[in-house]
């Protein structure tokens, strides 16, 4: 079983996020994305924001990197709000958000959340200024922040600071130890310096992102023991395709198995033309297949073999799998639980009829060369053999009603 880090507990909006100290319950993991769209561009954005919360992200963050982009905020936010998404807008803020929140009043009002991150804010005595000013407006809007710790950006000062101190140690830290060090004081220093300005500690989130998977875990193992802030966890630049999805799964699946994180996203490079939602998607499988939330039901397949020739099996899996997913908006609240449904689409009869009867509900294909007839099983029991071109619709079918019944 895995025993959650008790952290703060922070509203997003009416999201909840961490939480096991000072009186709260811990709330669930919350899935988060970002769009890629221009925000200066309202309806693109709005659509975009619409189907990653349709997919199942809980927070979608947004850029906020200029006055257009600004001016579109609340209208962003109404949009939303009349097609029925009340998914909460974060705010990405780099280099110039302390004037974008002062002179839209109306886009530091529509966001649920700044993100700040304290190496874009501004250098030398602008620095503290920027960071104040920001901080704020969080203060007199009553937002949450993350303050957003990126090694690729951290802050330089800080960083040839620390470098210098630690020429003078006895034991110097290693190059890649003082990294990890700089991004935890950047981030807590940071966190600090904005309650001290008044902003109550019940309003901060931390993170700090690296794109290497054992620095990673090392920095988050390590964060986690010095504060009390949730910690939103992230593999930046994961990368593309197969490679950022593996990234991410090991980095965050070691954390989530140590209890800690309380809100995630899956940063991939998306392919050209390829839907963002696939973050959304990741995300949920890896808090799903470690068994610590449930969102869709999950098709159990076999790989397939000699013994599966033609496509036809994986196409039954891929189309029941996308299937399935395109009706949890209609099912989810109706039928409280389905999101735990264990399905089983199986190639052949050799593990078949096993696995589909672990299943809820489950079919067996026959494998090659046999008549194409394929028993169902639900609940442990055969019920039916369907046959005919029509096995995957008429699957579907006892699907959708076995969630009805
Ligand atoms: Fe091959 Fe049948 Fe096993 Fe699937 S269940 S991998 S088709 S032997």
């Amino acid at each position: 079983m895995i025993q959650r880090r008790n952290t703060r507990q922070v509203m997003i909006g009416h999201v909840a996020v961490g939480g096991g100290l000072y009186g709260t319950t811990a709330s669930p993991v919350v899935v988060q994305s970002m769009t890629n769209t221009d925000t200066a561009d309202a309806e693109a954005t709005i659509r975009q924001v619409y189907e990653l919360w349709q997919a199942g992200s809980e927070v979608v963050r947004i850029t906020v990197n200029s006055a257009e982009a600004a001016a579109q905020v609340a209208t962003i936010r109404k949009g939303l709000d009349a097609l029925g998404c009340s998914v909460p807008l974060v705010g990405d803020f780099h280099f110039n958000g302390h004037k974008l929140l002062q002179a839209y009043p109306d886009c530091a009002e529509a966001l649920a959340k700044y993100r700040i991150n304290p190496g874009n804010v501004g250098k030398g005595s602008k620095r503290d200024e920027q960071f104040g000013a920001m901080i704020e407006a969080a203060i007199h809007y009553k937002k949450a922040v993350r303050i957003g710790v990126n090694w690729g950006s951290l802050d330089q000062a800080k960083m040839a600071q620390m470098m210098d101190d630690n020429g003078k140690l006895a034991e110097p830290l290693s190059a890649d130890a003082l990294m990890r060090e700089a991004l935890i004081q950047s981030a807590l220093e940071s966190a600090q310096q904005a309650i001290d300005l008044g902003l109550s500690p019940d309003q901060i989130i931390i993170s700090c992102k690296v794109s290497n998977v054992q620095d990673l875990i090392q920095v988050y193992s390590d964060l986690g023991q010095r504060c009390e802030y949730p910690l939103h966890l992230g593999l930046t630049e994961a990368g593309m395709g197969s490679k950022g999805i593996v990234a991410s799964t090991a980095a965050l699946s070691i954390l989530l198995q140590s209890g800690i994180g309380d809100t995630i996203r899956v940063s991939l490079t998306p392919e050209p033309n390829e839907s963002r939602t696939k973050e959304v998607v990741v995300a949920q499988e890896i808090l799903q297949t470690m068994g610590i939330r449930s969102f869709t039901p999950l098709v159990t397949a076999c790989p397939g073999c000699g013994r599966t020739t033609s496509t036809y099996f994986q196409e039954l899996a891929m189309q029941i799998q996308s299937w399935l997913r395109q009706q949890m908006p209609i099912w989810r609240g109706q039928y409280p639980g389905v999101e735990t449904l264990n399905v089983a689409v199986m190639g052949c009869v050799v593990n078949g009829p096993g696995e589909s009867k672990l299943a809820n509900i489950g079919i067996s294909l026959p494998g090659t060369g046999e008549t194409p007839v394929a028993p169902v099983f639900v609940d442990g029991e055969k019920t039916v053999t369907l046959k005919g071109d029509h096995i995957a619709q008429d699957f579907q079918l006892l699907v959708d009603e076995y969630v009805r019944t």
